[in-house]
């Protein structure tokens, strides 16, 4: 094997035990040698259990602390296999599948493997998109458009920014935002866009502080509705989404929620080319070692503690 396995013969070989896990992880998460997460000290004592003690602060840690698999009961070589099938589903992984596939106990058990994952398809710190982009709003949730600035009751504003490759969709951010007031619009492009782009909208008022931002800000569209009619590329973008809703996970997504599926719906969208299957593993896993960071690891935490029965 090389980086990653080519198929599920590999990744059986390669990791059947928790030790080949381990060190593939370690690999991951500590490319250039061990780093203590608490003082960056390089020297390491590796102790019978096979946690690591550093020689600089004394701080004891394992490869998996910090990581979504913090606190695990099951064994790595199961969430490898997870991990293997999550991202060999073209069209995104359901908690009944996963459960039919797996032979897993519950849709419950199944479920919370996968919301522990999903906060790892997002990489901490991740790029802002650049270049051409279009950005506009869509509800979701909901089957009628609404007026923007009044919020439609039961449906989630999500921000979609498209780059433009020519006539096609390159990367893709989802946001869901509060509402489409300034002070949203340009936090959550600030977030996912660099300064310098030029970013395409419609005529809403609430992107007349693009350009103060620092965007080379493009009015396309003098329309201030929102929902039906979206940029080109938005709107193939929301048809997308929509449909995998409603056909993966048949429409079972609640508002509290979506920010999730809305990281695996676009980190799955964002590297819908990558000719191997097991590059998508490798990405996986590479993040889900990357420590998580606050705002998710909160999120999980939450998860975590409305479903006691299913600790994982
Ligand atoms: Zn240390």
């Amino acid at each position: 094997m090389e980086l990653y396995p080519k198929d599920l013969k590999e990744l059986e070989q390669n990791f059947s035990t928790e030790e080949a896990c381990r060190q593939y992880l370690f690999q991951l998460r500590w490319p250039d040698g061990f780093r203590c997460p608490a003082c960056n000290h390089a020297d390491v004592w590796v102790l019978a259990d096979g946690m690591f003690k550093c020689k600089g602060c004394k701080h004891k840690t394992s490869v998996i602390a910090g990581t979504v698999f913090e606190g695990t009961r099951k064994p790595l070589a199961s969430w490898f296999r997870v991990i293997w099938w999550v991202t060999s589903q073209k069209n995104g992984a359901s908690a009944l599948g996963l459960k039919r596939i797996l032979g897993l106990g519950s849709y419950q058990t199944a479920w919370a493997w996968l919301h522990k994952l999903r906060p790892a398809m997002v990489r901490p710190g991740q790029e802002r998109l650049s270049g051409v982009v279009q950005v506009d709003e869509t509800y979701l949730g909901g089957a009628k458009p609404g007026k923007r600035g009044r919020g439609a009751e039961g449906k989630a504003l999500v921000l979609i920014i498209a780059e433009e490759k020519g006539r096609a969709v390159g990367r893709i951010r989802l946001r869901v935002i509060a509402d489409a007031s300034a002070d949203s619009l340009e936090a959550a492009v600030h977030e996912t866009v660099a300064p310098g782009t030029r970013v395409k909208t419609d005529g809403w008022r609430g992107y007349n502080g693009l350009k103060a931002q620092g965007y080379a800000h493009e009015v396309v569209r003098k329309t201030e509705d929102i929902g039906e009619n979206l940029l080109p590329l938005c709107h193939r973008v929301a048809s997308l989404v929509k449909r995998w809703l409603g056909g993966t996970h048949q429409g079972a997504v609640s508002h509290e929620h979506l920010s999730y599926y809305l990281d695996e719906y676009t980190f799955r969208f964002n590297r819908r080319t990558s000719r191997s299957r097991g590059m998508l593993f490798y990405r996986l896993l590479q993040s889900a070692v990357v420590v998580v960071h606050t705002g998710y690891s909160e999120m999980t935490h939450s998860v975590r503690g409305r479903k006691p029965k299913h600790k994982m």
